[in-house]
This record gives structure tokens, C-alpha cells and sequence, in this order.
């Protein structure tokens, strides 16, 4: 195991992503959004998970850059970030299997929204956003770089902080106490503790 591999394999695990969010972006795009909660600010959070998960890794494998904040690999490092990688890519499938036409990039809400509470939904309220929180492990495991590497996790930590109360706030509006219930018996991100 080198750094080039270990870039490489953080490559095809974006690239895996973007695939595997292709069908369902386009297949949930075709329900009108009824209620939309975005602005300056949801853009703002986007644009700082993007830089931090995406265009910064994205810079360092192609550029080498910054080389200043390159640290040696260690290849047990390497190898548990590909084991991170696999299960931040499961936990975007089943996310997206299990939201189905209710996903959206940002706070929308689509025409005959349903509340899932079911498969991955049933024990966090997250689900995708712990996805999210793995593919920034893996980054920080797969890039030996002090800046590239945690860069998702700030990122990524940006958009999180910054929307999630946003959403359930917003779920609350539409659902009432069905939400609140729901919030009652689920975790954020990890079951059982957050
Ligand atoms: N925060 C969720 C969903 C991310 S996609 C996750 O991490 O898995 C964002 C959109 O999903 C939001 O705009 C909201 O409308 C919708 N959403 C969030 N939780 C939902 C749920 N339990 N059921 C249906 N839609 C949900």
C-alpha cells in the first residue's frame, strides 16, 4: 500500500458515490419540491462540504498540493479507510433506497412527502449524513496529507452543524408529532448515542 494507491482508491470511491447517487437524483427530481427552505446560507453550507470533501481532496491527488502537509502513510491506516469507504458507500445506497423520491440536495420539501422511519431510518434520523461523516473518515484515513485530509471533516462538520437542526425543524413543520415521536425513539447519526 502506497499514497498514490491509497489516492487512487479515494478516487473510485468518489467516483462510486457519484454513481450510485446518479439514478436517484434524477429519479427524485421529477417530484415538484412543494416547500423549500434554501437561501444564501444553505448554499454557503453546500459550498463548504463541497470544497472540503470534494474540490480539496480532489486538488491534492491530481496537484500534489499542498506538498508542505504531506505526513508518511501507514498502511493499516490506509486499510481501514477502505473499510470506511465500504460502509459510507452501503449507507448512501440503502439511504437512498430508503428516502426514495423524499431526497433532495438541500431543505426542500417535495409534492406528497412521506416521513420514512423505516430501513436505515428506523434507529437514526440521519442516515445519509452519517454516510457523509464516513466519507470524511475515509478522506482523513486515505490522504496523507495534514490539510487535504481533514478537510472533510470540516467541511462536511460545516453543513452538518449548520443545517441539521434547520431540517428537523422543518420535518417538525410538516409533520408534527409524528416527527417529534419519531425524534423521541431515534438518534442523529449514531444509534443510541448522538
Ligand atoms: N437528513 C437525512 C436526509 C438527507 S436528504 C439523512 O441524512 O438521511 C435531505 C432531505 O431529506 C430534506 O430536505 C428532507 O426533506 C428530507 N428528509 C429528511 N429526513 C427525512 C425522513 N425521515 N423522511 C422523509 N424525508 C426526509
Amino acid at each position: 500500500m502506497t499514497a498514490t494507491i491509497a489516492k487512487i482508491i479515494w478516487l473510485i470511491g468518489g467516483l462510486a458515490w457519484f454513481a450510485l447517487r446518479f439514478t436517484p437524483r434524477e429519479r427524485s427530481r421529477k417530484t415538484p419540491v412543494h416547500y423549500s427552505g434554501r437561501g444564501t446560507r444553505e448554499y454557503a453550507l453546500l459550498a463548504a462540504s463541497l470544497t472540503g470533501l470534494g474540490i480539496m481532496p480532489f486538488v491534492y491527488v491530481v496537484a500534489h498540493f499542498p506538498r508542505f502537509a504531506d505526513y508518511p502513510l501507514n498502511p493499516v491506516q490506509a486499510y481501514l479507510g477502505i473499510a470506511v469507504e465500504v460502509c459510507c458507500l452501503w449507507l448512501f445506497y440503502r439511504s437512498h433506497h430508503d428516502l426514495g423520491h423524499n431526497w433532495s440536495v438541500s431543505l426542500d420539501l417535495r409534492e406528497r412527502h412521506t416521513l420514512v422511519t423505516t430501513g436505515v431510518y428506523a434507529r437514526v434520523r440521519h442516515p445519509m449524513y452519517a454516510g457523509f461523516w464516513l466519507m470524511a473518515f475515509g478522506q482523513v484515513l486515505l490522504l496523507p496529507n495534514w490539510v487535504a485530509g481533514p478537510a472533510g471533516l470540516i467541511g462536511f462538520g460545516i453543513l452538518f452543524f449548520g443545517r441539521v437542526a434547520r431540517e428537523e425543524a422543518m420535518m417538525i413543520t410538516a409533520f408534527g408529532d409524528e416527527y417529534r415521536a419519531y425524534m423521541r425513539r431515534t438518534a442523529r447519526v449514531v444509534p443510541w448515542l448522538y
